[in-house]
């Protein structure tokens, strides 16, 4: 089969404008995700860059062979810049531009302009760069990257394998052979070309559905979180305590949950305003993060109430870890002694079972207990006030 080097030039011209447009619409249509910005601006490079490449025997050399591989350089460094934001990185664009410009320097250099076996290898090993710090991302960002990436590192390294052999193989293409289509060399080009598409419409792919991956996953993470504090809102609770339950039942362990209700919190909004209320809610969050452990789920499940379930925890145990966000939130210097304070109401799995509601509604019963005995203090379900504290 005889492939006709033009043609293929031309359809691959097209599909890298086509793959560019479609990817800026969905750079648009998403919430402006920028590495879809970048791919989307790596594959117009590339689309430029081989109309530039191509104007061989047009009387201005310097086009093709300056030009050309610079925009086609710029095109793989946006493919990796791509990749270096999605990952969280801002663009570095020293390494951006370096490509471009140690082709231009190179340029300058007869013995390298004259030589197209010196320019397909230096431009081969320029790309297979390129592709090794796309991968350097990804590898880097390993451990914090959530959704599947490897797919387009297994991409990455199989564009980056075929440039590295390009750069010791390939003797390049004289204009002659590329026209006629037959001779040493056109099998390889088309091969190329080929690749360039495949690889083009690959990472589109990839990239995008990373995207996608990531966006949900923020906004999964954002339907979990409680705008103010910035730790888990209500959902959160009753789905991540549903499933520490299930396994503590199964395991055989007991579990305690504290309910927590701030005290007299209209009043301290009516005497020292909304934002002073925001700040003490945001302390309490930070007691509940520190006191509590990893494995504990705690939340903000209404207006000034927080629920915290304790994992392998008995009910004298949850006790003092709730004496201790008691007297934590009460001794914060943010208003004068006294003004802040909380009740907490203790219910263990071995007296209410493993039932959430259940636990939830005789921890409330024990707080309703707490607020009667006149606040700030920590009540069980069984032992009643542990401390009372009037300060
Ligand atoms: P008690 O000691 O009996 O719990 O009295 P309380 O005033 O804390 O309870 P109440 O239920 O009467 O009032 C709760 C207050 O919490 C009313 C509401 O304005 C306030 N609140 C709820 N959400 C927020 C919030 O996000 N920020 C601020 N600043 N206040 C809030
Ligand atoms: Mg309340
Ligand atoms: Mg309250």
């Amino acid at each position: 089969m005889v492939l006709h080097i033009p043609t293929l030039l031309v359809v691959s011209v097209f599909i890298f404008f086509l793959m560019s447009l479609l990817t800026f619409h969905a750079w648009l249509r998403e919430t402006r995700e920028r590495p879809l910005a970048y791919l989307g601006g790596m594959m117009l490079l590339a689309a430029v860059g081989m109309v530039l490449v191509s104007l061989r025997d047009q009387g201005a050399d310097y086009v093709p062979k300056v030009l050309g591989n610079m925009t086609l350089l710029l095109s793989a460094a946006f493919n990796w810049t791509a990749m270096r934001v999605f990952t969280g990185r801002a663009p570095h664009l020293p390494g951006m531009l370096a490509g471009a410009a140690v082709w231009l320097g190179l340029c300058l250099v007869p013995s390298f302009y004259q030589s197209m076996t010196v320019r397909v290898s230096v431009y081969s090993l320029l790309v297979a760069s390129y592709g090794l710090l796309t991968m350097l991302e990804f590898w880097r960002s390993r451990q914090r990257l959530e959704v599947a990436y490897l797919p387009a590192l297994a991409l990455t390294l199989l564009h980056t394998v075929f440039y590295s052999v390009r750069a010791v193989i390939d003797q390049g293409l004289g204009l002659d052979q590329a026209l006629k289509g037959y001779g040493a060399g056109v099998p390889f080009f088309s091969f190329m070309l080929f690749e360039s598409m495949l690889y083009v419409i690959g990472i589109a792919y990839v990239t995008l559905s990373m995207v996608k991956e990531q966006v949900e996953l923020r906004l999964k993470a954002a339907a979990f979180c409680d705008a103010l504090t910035g730790i888990g809102n209500r959902r959160a609770f009753m789905v991540n305590g549903e499933r520490m339950l299930i396994e503590c039942r199964r395991r055989g362990e007991s579990v305690a949950l504290l309910l927590c209700d701030l005290d007299h919190f209209k009043r301290l909004n009516d005497a020292f305003g909304h934002q002073t209320g925001d700040q003490a809610l945001i302390a309490f969050s930070q007691v509940l993060t520190q006191t509590l452990r990893k494995q504990d789920v705690f939340a903000r499940i209404g207006g000034e109430e927080f629920a915290c379930l304790l994992a392998t925890a008995d009910e004298q145990t949850a006790i003092q870890v709730a004496e201790r966000i008691r007297e934590g939130f009460a001794h914060l210097p943010l208003l004068a002694p006294g003004l802040l304070s909380v009740s907490i109401g203790v219910v263990s799995s071995q007296t209410a079972g493993y039932e959430l509601s259940r636990l939830l509604s005789q921890a409330d019963e024990a707080l309703y207990g707490a607020k009667d005995q006149g606040r700030n203090r920590v009540q069980s379900v069984t032992r009643g006030a542990s401390v009372l504290q009037l300060s």
